[in-house]
């Protein structure tokens, strides 16, 4: 009778700690991932001003601001993971993608590590559950790679020359292209213009697949932006 009475104690621990391990796994959970991009005239131009890498000037072109896991709700998990450590020779053979593709324009200039791990630590080890370091930052060069948005930009006659172009065209051209609707925010240049500053694409929990976007970010852009050189 004791026998049987301690089993079923011991039963119950053991489902106690099963529903306790099953909570944490689904902790750092997520509804879908932001892959954003910024426009690096737009990060430059502003009174805080930027630094290029080490590299030299990145191309004329969005570079990869993050990847980052989000809920439908608007809010979003970070700095999930206190025990993980961003680990650069982890993406040593991604290096020159990701000064390409993925630059920092941070002051004081340097390789671009501190702002990978940044991403990494902040957003990415929200989605440990999906990527490991290397995977996260090989899905971000991967998603840059199935757009080109200034091409499909430029295709729609709308350039980085200066100029100021309609938000809702600067949508609607990338809407029509990738077959998704963008978030748009924009930032504000030295003399106070609204100028087109990043663009919110939506990923799929797998981080592989663009899906319409659950919610977009309230853009903070007035209904006519500027497009700088860079
Ligand atoms: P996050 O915390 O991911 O929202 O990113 C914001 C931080 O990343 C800020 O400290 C920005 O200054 C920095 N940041 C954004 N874009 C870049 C970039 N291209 N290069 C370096 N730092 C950046």
């Amino acid at each position: 009778m004791k026998r049987h009475f301690y089993s079923i104690i011991f039963k119950l621990l053991i489902i106690q700690y099963l529903s306790v391990v099953c909570l944490c796994a689904t902790v750092d959970d997520f509804d879908f991932f932001y892959f954003v991009q910024s426009w690096p005239g737009s990060y430059c131009d502003t009174k805080r001003s930027c630094c290029y890498p080490k590299t030299g000037k990145p191309a004329s072109d969005f570079g990869i601001h993050g990847l980052w896991p989000n809920y439908k709700d608007g809010s979003y998990p970070s700095n999930c993971d206190p025990d993980s450590v961003f680990d650069r020779s982890q993406i040593s053979d991604l290096k020159s993608e990701l000064q390409k593709s993925w630059p920092t324009l941070a002051c004081p200039s340097s390789e671009g590590f501190k702002f990978w791990s940044h991403e990494w630590i902040k957003h990415g080890t929200c989605s440990e559950s999906v990527f490991d370091q290397h995977e996260y930052f090989e899905a971000g060069l991967k998603l840059k790679e199935k757009f080109n948005l200034l091409q499909i930009l430029k295709n729609a006659g709308i350039k980085p020359d200066d100029e100021f172009y309609e938000l809702e065209s600067i949508s609607d051209a990338i809407k029509e292209a990738t077959g998704f609707t963008p978030g748009i925010q924009c930032n504000v240049d030295s003399s106070r213009n609204s100028q087109l500053f990043e663009i919110y694409l939506c990923v799929d929990t797998s981080g592989t697949e663009f899906i319409e976007c659950p919610l977009l970010p309230k853009a903070r852009c007035d209904s006519s932006v500027q497009f700088p050189k860079f």
